[in-house]
């Protein structure tokens, strides 16, 4: 996403931000900070690389080399989540997933700013078809988190609708196409959005007789678990489309308690969870890694589903790994687990009628 772009939807956070009252935060990054609400937990995420690193302990040199990296695309990550990374680890799986580089500035070639071909699938501004039967509605730029290899950090969302009104084109050519049987919400993230516009939204949804299913792509329960409340799960299952939602956890680090209590509300309600991790350099890419995530995982009642192999984008190009080392992560998995538990390793290859998968 340009820079701009992203300066907006920061500004649209910041402006609906009350001052946020911090006494029942934590002094250190150790505890995880107890917030009244979701959006109190966004409004107090750290922007700066100045404090993320002063909170991890980390050495000045890293918010000096982060600061350029992050005016392309900003720093942004909940203080729940920096509670669960190591002090002083540089190396922390967590902490690369947040912290800008300046290995995001090279530029490699083979790494574009829109490596899925987002711009093809568009049907209408918003709307993605790229897959039979499926659409995808981009509902919000906003996020809970900036991943640094994100594949849309250079999508223009600002061109993408953002309320009811807005959506109406697309809603109308949803309806209108009877071969479209699943909405799947995304974008950014779908669940930034406040409960009573996306129960609207799901209403529309729900209105439409040839849909049959909900699928929501979030890393909100991760993030700020607080996200599921009780609304939420009430929107979700009082529609009459069948929700699935698919959370994006990369490492067994990031599922505490808090996420283990999150993800319990939605499995309690018997709403299906899936999992898709990218296969990331640094961060995910051993046996060892992929086993704790899946298991973790599976105890939390959550479908390995996809491991991606990196979309290509701009900025990323050092979080890719190979796929012969992809392959034969997942063959050892395959000689550990069982097979429910083991995620299809995958590959987005733009004008493909379904996911690639990398035998
Ligand atoms: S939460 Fe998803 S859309 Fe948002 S930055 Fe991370 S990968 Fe990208």
């Amino acid at each position: 996403m340009p820079a701009k772009a992203w300066a907006k939807i920061e500004m649209t956070i910041v402006a609906a931000a009350e001052p946020v009252v911090r006494p029942r935060l934590a002094a250190t990054h150790s505890a995880a900070p107890c917030y009244a609400s979701w959006q109190e937990a966004m409004k107090d995420a750290v922007r700066e690389p100045d404090e993320l690193c002063r909170l991890l302990e980390l050495p000045a040199e890293f918010a000096v080399a982060a600061r350029d990296p992050s005016r392309q695309f900003p720093l942004f990550a909940p203080r729940g989540f920096l509670a669960r990374m190591r002090p002083g680890d540089p190396d922390d799986p967590l902490l690369r997933q947040v912290l800008p580089l300046t290995s995001e500035l090279d530029e490699v070639p083979g790494f574009v700013a829109d490596p899925v071909d987002d711009a093809a699938a568009a049907r209408l501004p918003g709307l993605l078809q790229k897959h039979q039967g499926r659409a995808l509605l981009v509902t919000t730029g906003a996020c809970a988190v900036h991943c640094r290899y994100c594949f849309r950090r250079h999508f223009p969302y600002a061109e993408a609708p953002r309320s009811i009104d807005a959506w109406r084109p697309a809603l109308d050519e949803i309806a209108d196409d009877e071969s479209i049987h699943e909405i799947i919400l995304s974008g950014g993230d779908p669940l930034t959005i406040v409960d009573s516009v996306l129960e609207q939204l799901v209403e529309e949804l729900a209105a439409i007789p040839h849909l049959r299913r909900l699928r929501v792509h979030t890393r909100l329960p991760i993030m700020i678990p607080e996200r599921v409340n009780d609304n939420l799960i009430s929107l979700l299952t009082n529609a009459r489309l069948t929700p699935i939602v698919v959370i994006h956890a990369n490492h067994a680090n990031e599922l505490d308690s808090s996420v283990a209590e999150a993800l319990a509300k939605l499995s309690a309600a018997a709403i299906p969870l899936l999992n898709q991790a990218v296969l990331l350099r640094g961060i995910n890419a051993t046996v060892d890694a992929q086993m704790a995530l899946c298991e973790r995982l599976i105890d939390l009642r959550v479908m390995p589903y996809y491991l991606h192999q990196l979309d290509r984008v701009v900025g990323a190009a050092h979080f890719e790994v190979p796929t012969d080392v992809g392959r034969r992560i997942i063959q050892r998995l395959r000689a550990r687990l069982p097979g429910y538990a083991i995620p299809r390793y995958v590959q987005e290859v733009p004008g493909k009628p379904s996911k690639s998968i990398i035998e």
